[in-house]
């Protein structure tokens, strides 16, 4: 008897993992598990046969950290989903893997311009910033943004002073630094010169942004994207990620939503808001209004990390792999890169 409970745990979570690592492929036959916090690290990973095993090893671990932050925080009496995506979210900001915070993608002029936002599903408060080149963690001085209420979306020099007053930790520009990120924009620039109508790219074929959605025991959703935008970009460029509605929302009666891509193409489509609106007036379920949404974008774009309020979760996306992460009520971490794990 004992055995056979045994083999069919066994068959069960093999069944859920399963389905999960399918996720962003079309078909998907089993109930997918439920997670209190999902996570993604950008979409379009460098490209399979390139990723070694110690680079994914790597990005494995900072994965898993920034779940199990955000999880500990969900733990706790007090802990809010907002405390949850801002934790999970500064673990990845920390990494020089991920383009947020240090590691961040460097504009034509050679600086670090960094975009975010957070959302609280409560009463849809929301903050965000734009273009900051001192702040360390820039998903905290959104955050602050958000929790003086009076405004939504703070720019350039305006946001980097308000945050230092709010006491977010500033940094030396070059903190940012990395000579990867560097690389990749002479690359680009180089690019450019032989090719000058091309996409503006976050990487070669890669973007690193990172993101978080989480559900806390008081039903609350909440949303938060983190991103250095697209390699080679003008100087003011500002990418969906920062922009409610486009790469980042959070509506309790719906979802909420990080997203990663080409934010040109997120922002024209309003792809958060468009997901949560088929939810709202459709009746879609979050898998299918994420589904169809990434579905509907050019190929290559990206990808989204959609969470409801009973924990049902959607990560679609329409590159090679998207960087992603879940965790269950109970503890559970699975971590993902691929369509479908080697
Ligand atoms: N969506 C980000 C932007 O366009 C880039 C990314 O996801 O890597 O700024």
């Amino acid at each position: 008897m004992k055995r056979a409970i045994l083999v069919m745990a066994v068959f069960v979570l093999a069944g859920a993992s399963r389905a999960w690592a399918a996720d962003g492929d079309e078909k998907q036959t089993k109930a997918p598990p439920t997670a209190v916090l999902v996570i993604h690290g950008g979409a379009g990973p460098p490209p399979r046969a390139k990723l070694t095993a110690a680079q994914e090893k790597r990005y494995r671990a900072v994965l898993e950290e920034a779940l199990q932050k955000g999880y500990d925080v969900l733990q706790k009496e007090k802990g809010t989903s907002v405390d949850a995506v801002e934790a999970a979210i500064r673990v990845m900001e920390d990494s020089p893997l991920f383009n947020a915070g240090k590691g961040a993608v460097f504009t034509h002029e050679g600086r670090n311009e960094l975009d975010a936002a957070i959302m609280d599903g409560k009463g849809r408060r929301a903050g965000a910033v734009a273009g900051v080149t001192c702040i360390k963690n820039p998903i905290t001085a959104a955050r602050a943004v958000m929790e003086d209420g009076k405004h939504v979306l703070l720019v350039g020099d305006g946001a980097d002073r308000f945050a230092i007053r709010k006491g977010v930790k500033e940094v030396s520009p070059v903190y940012f630094w990395t000579q990867e990120r560097w690389q990749e924009l002479l690359d680009a620039i180089a690019e450019e010169k032989a090719k000058p109508r091309g996409r503006l790219r976050s990487s070669p074929r890669h973007f690193g942004t990172v993101g978080a959605a989480a559900l806390d025991r008081h039903g609350n959703l909440a949303a938060g994207t983190s991103t250095g935008g697209l390699t080679n970009k003008r100087h003011g460029r500002v990418g969906d990620s920062p922009i409610i509605g486009a790469g980042t929302y959070a509506d309790n009666a719906t979802c909420a939503v990080s997203a990663t891509g080409h934010g040109e193409t997120f922002i024209r489509r309003c792809v958060a808001y468009d997901i949560a609106a088929r939810i709202k007036y459709q009746g879609a379920t979050v898998a299918q209004a994420a589904g169809d949404v990434i579905k509907a974008l050019p190929e290559d774009s990206g990808g989204v990390i959609a969470l409801d309020a009973k924990g049902n979760f959607a990560t679609p996306f329409n590159t090679e792999g998207m960087f992603r992460g879940y965790i269950t009520r109970d503890g559970r971490k699975y971590v993902e890169i691929y369509r479908s794990q080697k």
